[in-house]
């Protein structure tokens, strides 16, 4: 992959970092407007904590999204990326277009999703 295919694809990915760390925020945002909204201690708790559980449920899903772009970032810093991790072939580029953050080449992918 030539350094402007790994330079597109580093846009892409910041991109995508940055969708992410934003929807977070707005999801954050909303969560104070709404709890600072009602009124009495006990309907305040129950919605916190259920908030809570919510905002705990994205960022875990969040955190996973936003570490495999750092690895993918990593892996362009690298010249590592588009390579596949586990036979070291090229990923196809149409795989990586839908999934920049991929690391294993499709054959590779289905082998260890089946396993
Ligand atoms: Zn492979």
């Amino acid at each position: 992959m030539n350094q402007k295919e790994l330079n597109t694809f580093k846009d892409l990915l910041l991109a995508r970092k940055e969708a992410i760390l934003k929807a977070i925020k707005n999801t954050k945002e909303e969560g104070k407007d709404y709890t600072t909204n009602e009124v009495g201690d006990s309907v305040d708790i129950a919605s916190n904590s259920y908030e809570r559980e919510v905002l705990f449920e994205l960022t875990d899903n969040e955190r996973k999204q936003l570490t495999d772009i750092d690895i993918a970032l990593k892996n362009i810093e690298d010249k590592d990326f588009g390579i596949c991790g586990d036979c070291g072939e090229k990923i196809s580029s149409e795989r990586l277009e839908a999934v920049p953050t991929a690391t294993l080449c499709i054959g590779c992918q289905t082998k260890k999703d089946s396993k």
